[in-house]
């Protein structure tokens, strides 16, 4: 006996509605800004910044070591005057790098 093929197939006659419309926002974007969910696709630039990992000051310079043919390098805080290999590192979003050089109050060549 073949029969009852074609009436299983109507499932839901409701269509789904998003959840960015049921919570009011204008588009999806605007939904995945408010829930904090980022867009994969959109890469956002980050940026690498070195900092002292003795008082914590992002102004710490390249200084080579003698050594010749090997140039080594190492990190010094003009600050506290630290020296080291082991500098910390820390990567900022570019909203956080523009603040960062603000606070810095160095121009941007
Ligand atoms: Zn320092």
């Amino acid at each position: 006996m073949i029969m009852g093929g074609l009436r299983n197939k109507m499932g839901k006659s409701k269509l789904a509605t998003p959840d960015w419309i049921k919570e009011g926002y204008d588009s999806p974007a605007e939904y995945a800004k408010a829930k904090g969910i980022k867009n994969k696709k959109e890469k956002g630039k980050t940026f690498k910044i070195r900092k002292c990992p003795k008082c914590g000051s992002y102004d710490v310079g390249v200084v080579l070591t003698g050594e010749e043919g090997k140039g080594a390098k190492e990190w010094e805080c003009k600050k506290c005057k630290w020296k080291g290999k082991d500098v910390e590192e820390e990567e900022l979003s570019e909203e956080q790098f523009m603040k960062y050089l603000d606070e810095k109050g160095e121009e941007v060549a």
